[in-house]
Formats: C-alpha cells, sequence, structure tokens
C-alpha cells in the first residue's frame, strides 16, 4: 500500500449473458487494482430440480486469480444470465472476517437478493444502533449489511420500492450492484463520490467502477451512471430498448464515521545516479497525504547529489479527512497539519529546496474544461467544506465496528 489515498473495491454486473459469472470474472480482474483482500461472484438463475430461482455464490479471501482458479466453478455452480461480482478493499469492517467478503447474498419474503458495495455509509453507526435496538442479529461488521436491513425492514410491498425505500435512507459514498431474481440495478450517491459506469456487450448491458472492466471483455462503453440514478436493467430493457431510471435526492444529516489505517511506504524507487548528479532535480506528484514516501525519494534522490531538489504537486495541500470514501490517515498524521500548513517548514522536513502545491482554485480551474455543465465538486480534503455535512466532533474511526 502506498503513502496515497487509496480509492475502494471494485464492483461489476452484467444482466443477459449466457456467460455471465465468467465475463464477471474477467471484469473483477480488471478491476483488481481496486481491492486485493478478497473477491466474489453472485450468479442469478433457475434451480431445475426445484423449479425456483436461486443465487449461487462463490467468494473468498484472496485475488480473483485465485478466488476462482478452479473451472469447476464456472461450469457446476455460476450458472446463470446475470451476475454481479465485487473485489474488496476494506472501507468499513474488519478485513479479516470473512462474514465481511462480498457481495452479500440474502433470502428473504420478495425472494434473492444479492449487493456489492463501494464506499462508506456516513450514517451507519445511527443506522445499525436503530437495528440493534430493534432486537436484529448481524453477520458481519460491514455497512453493507445495513442496507440489505433497510431493504427487507421496508413497509413497501414492490421490491424496487423497497430498494428505492432503503436507498433514501442511507448517506455518504456509495456505488452499488443490485441482483434481484428478475433485475440488475446500479445505483450511484447523489454526490457522485464513487465513479460507475454503463457498457453494453451484445445484447446484455454491463455495469463497472471502471471501464478497464468494459475493455477486458470487448463491451462498449455507454456513459457513466450519474449522480444519484438508480438504474434499472431488466428483461423489458433488453425487449424495449430503454433503461429506466430513478432519481435519489441527497438528506442533509449525515453521522461519519469510518476506519483510518497506517499506510506504510511500500513503494520502491531507483535512482540513476549519473542522471542526477550536479544537476537540479524537480519532482512531481499527485499528492503528499503523510509525506512517508516523499520523504524516502528525496533521500535517495539527496544521495545522488543533486544542485537543488524541487517539489511540484498537482493537488492542494490536503488537510482534512474524507469522509466519502478514500482512505486518508487521521488529520494529525497529514504532514500539511503537521507543519502548520506552511509550505516552507513542510520543505524543511522533506529535505527539499522548495515546495509548491496548487491551489483549491486552481485545481478547480483546471478541470474546468471537463466540466462544462459546471457541476460543482468535492473539495473538503483541500478546504474543510464538506459537501454533504459532517457530524461535528465524531472521528473517522467511531464508525468501525470489529
Ligand atoms: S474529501 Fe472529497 S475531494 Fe477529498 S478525497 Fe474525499 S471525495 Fe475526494
Amino acid at each position: 500500500m502506498s503513502d496515497k489515498p487509496h480509492d475502494y473495491c471494485g464492483i461489476f454486473g452484467i444482466y443477459n449473458h449466457p456467460q455471465a459469472a465468467l465475463m464477471t470474472y474477467y471484469g473483477l480482474h480488471a478491476l483488481q487494482h481496486r481491492g486485493q483482500e478478497s473477491a466474489g461472484i453472485v450468479t442469478s438463475t433457475i434451480d431445475q430440480i426445484k423449479n425456483r430461482s436461486v443465487m449461487p455464490m462463490h467468494k473468498d479471501f484472496g485475488l480473483v486469480l485465485n478466488v476462482f482458479d478452479d473451472k469447476s466453478i464456472f461450469t457446476q455452480k455460476l450458472h446463470g444470465h446475470s451476475a454481479i461480482g465485487h473485489n474488496r478493499y476494506s472501507t468499513s469492517g474488519s478485513a479479516a472476517n470473512a462474514t465481511n467478503i462480498q457481495p452479500f447474498r440474502v433470502h428473504y419474503s420478495k425472494g434473492n437478493l444479492a449487493l456489492g458495495h463501494n464506499g462508506n455509509l456516513t450514517n451507519a453507526r445511527q443506522l445499525r444502533d436503530h437495528f440493534i435496538n430493534e432486537g436484529v442479529l448481524f453477520q458481519s461488521t460491514s455497512d453493507t449489511e445495513l442496507i440489505l436491513h433497510l431493504i427487507s425492514h421496508s413497509r413497501k410491498q414492490d421490491q424496487l420500492d423497497q430498494i428505492l425505500d432503503a436507498l433514501s435512507k442511507i448517506e455518504g459514498a456509495y456505488c452499488l450492484v443490485i441482483l434481484t431474481d428478475d433485475k440488475l440495478i446500479a445505483v450511484r450517491d447523489p454526490n457522485g463520490f464513487r465513479p460507475l459506469a454503463l457498457g453494453k456487450l451484445d445484447d446484455s448491458y454491463v455495469v463497472a467502477s471502471e471501464t478497464c472492466a468494459f475493455d477486458i471483455i470487448g463491451a462498449e462503453y455507454i456513459r457513466e451512471i450519474k449522480p444519484g440514478e438508480v438504474l434499472i436493467i431488466d428483461r423489458e430493457t433488453i425487449n424495449g430498448g430503454d433503461i429506466k431510471s430513478h432519481f435519489l435526492v441527497g438528506r442533509t444529516f449525515i453521522s461519519p464515521g469510518q476506519e483510518s489505517r497506517d499506510l506504510k511506504v511500500r513503494t520502491k524507487f531507483n535512482t540513476v545516479k549519473g542522471v542526477i548528479e550536479d544537476r537540479p532535480v524537480i519532482i512531481v506528484d499527485d499528492s503528499i497525504v503523510r509525506g512517508t514516501t516523499s520523504r524516502y525519494l528525496v533521500n535517495m534522490i539527496r544521495q545522488c547529489n543533486p544542485t537543488e531538489v524541487h517539489f511540484m504537486v498537482s493537488s492542494p495541500q490536503i488537510v482534512d479527512p474524507c469522509f466519502y470514501g478514500m482512505d486518508f490517515p487521521s488529520p494529525d498524521e497529514l504532514i500539511a497539519n503537521r507543519f502548520n500548513r506552511d509550505p516552507e517548514r513542510i520543505a524543511e522536513s522533506l529535505g527539499v529546496d522548495s515546495l509548491h502545491y496548487l491551489s483549491p482554485e486552481g485545481l478547480v480551474a483546471a478541470v474546468k474544461e471537463a466540466n462544462p455543465k459546471g457541476q460543482e465538486y468535492c473539495t473538503a480534503c483541500f478546504t474543510g467544506n464538506y459537501p454533504v455535512p459532517v457530524e461535528a466532533g465524531v472521528k473517522k474511526e467511531e464508525n468501525e465496528l470489529i
């Protein structure tokens, strides 16, 4: 793990493909960089002997290649024309707990339901307290299970209404793939914190955290799923053509909380002394979080006797935690805070002659062209202005249940 913000988890979903599980496997393989702790696939099919809908599942700790290293998993087990898959990088819930491996699959009054989640619910603690008071039993320590409880406890009659009802009660950063007995549902939170894309492969539809999952199976990218969009893909979509969408409206109150973790430098660099010696060196990096990696890198370069070392950072100073799913250390570990947000002091601590950051305004201006509609961007970790309010005094760690 590098000393960088880390994007969490990869999700994939496919509807109406004769080899849905295999396509999902390839998709997860392409998304492996988003999470290496565990991987899982759930499919939807009819059990011919029992004549009822079932959702076979295979999931385990490890990389996609290892979890699905037995061909019979696809030929004997994961039958069906629709599937969802998940690569996990733990955002909430203990990483070592096997019950936290996704997707989650349950059977309840409306049939089978499976869910894969990328992100963090910022009101998870309140929801969990509520359900605990109601006597609800939890199998995992993951936020994701809360969404399933919200769906099964909804008073709505129709399953889709139950899902929409549940979604109206969750807050934070999330992308979801939900598999029902007859639908694939893809959801992106109203702020669009996490990415989710829609694609097409022959007569099937696919959704994935990143389009690299489309490239590997030869699917065509259609569009990104919009912030707050609940996209419903079913038989009618395949025969009628139009994909139905609902839109979620963001709520205003949040109780945040998520784990923080001790990031350790694992990155290895090599320097060529002949190139660096007696020359000025400029290091360009996309961010400095704790400064551990940067300091290590500067030391290596200094050993090659450059005349000067300057550091240019293509983001503003990171000064506040992200409550929307990016993995930052706690505020007092951030190098900007440790040195009073003073670039000269930070430069001194890193051992460089000068240090320059992009300003928050500069960052927003730099991406203006890609944002013709003038959509607001979150800059909370650079400015402390949280687009979805965060309850005062709550630490990121407080929501973590191990
Ligand atoms: S606080 Fe906002 S800008 Fe910073 S990492 Fe989180 S979502 Fe992105």
